[in-house]
């Protein structure tokens, strides 16, 4: 009885996320995705205990934070510092940091023991994500920190500014956001669908009743709707 109160806890806290501005974790992903993302299409449900595992990451994030708000030679200017306010993307940094000659932006990131051992170098998309925080806070160097969710273990990966990146981002991101506002649903991944994010994404079930390319919002419906009638 228990179980069941509180997956349904986790449920109902996800159940009709409408989405209305960028969040830094969508940079780099599928702009079809975040299209139906932004329009609330049908998605495919989560399960409560993935969702659990959300919550078990801010958990983590705090028992990293403790030790380095004691450290001396390490001053937490900030913690969880929201991006300055701007129209195209909201985000929230877990610290910024000083060593007393730099000051970095810190993204804690925790995951299983299996991707974690094989993690050689940070994934490209964390690393979208950090470049955002560089470009938005005006700070040069940033810090990947990643966490071992079972064993506690760490890695870290240290980034400067890129500039070039962080406007192809947000070049991309605009695209994306002139394609939500005129109702024209972008294509595929052109690795569809054997991009990883094709495997985790919530919306391939109303991704494959699309054609690939880009498809009129309103049309797309009508079909829906005719094939249900
Ligand atoms: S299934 Fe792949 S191509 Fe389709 S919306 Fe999801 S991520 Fe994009």
């Amino acid at each position: 009885m228990l179980k069941e109160s509180i997956d349904q806890y986790y449920l109902d806290r996800q159940k009709d996320r409408e989405q209305h501005h960028f969040y830094i974790t969508d940079a780099g992903k599928c702009g079809r995705a975040l299209f139906f993302k932004f329009k609330n299409a049908p998605r495919g449900d989560m399960k409560a205990n993935i969702l659990r595992l959300f919550d078990h990451g801010d958990h983590i994030h705090q028992l990293i934070m403790k030790p380095l708000l004691s450290i001396r030679d390490i001053h937490v200017v900030a913690s969880e510092v929201n991006i300055p306010p701007q129209e195209i993307i909201s985000g929230r940094a877990d610290a910024i940091l000083s060593d007393g000659k730099n000051m970095y932006v810190l993204d804690i990131k925790s995951m299983n023991s299996m991707i974690f051992d094989k993690l050689a170098e940070a994934k490209p998309e964390n690393i979208d994500q950090i470049q955002l925080y560089l470009h938005y806070f005006k700070i040069p160097k940033g810090i990947l920190l990643y966490v071992n969710k079972n064993s506690l273990e760490l890695k870290e990966f240290v980034y400067n500014y890129d500039k070039k990146r962080v406007l192809a981002l947000l070049n991309n991101l605009n695209e994306i956001k002139k394609k939500i506002d005129s109702d024209i649903i972008p294509g595929r991944l052109t690795d569809y669908p054997g991009n990883w994010q094709c495997r985790y994404c919530q919306f391939k079930d109303v991704c494959s009743k699309v054609d690939g390319g880009e498809v009129k919002w309103a049309d797309f419906k009508k079909k829906v709707e005719s094939s249900g009638k």
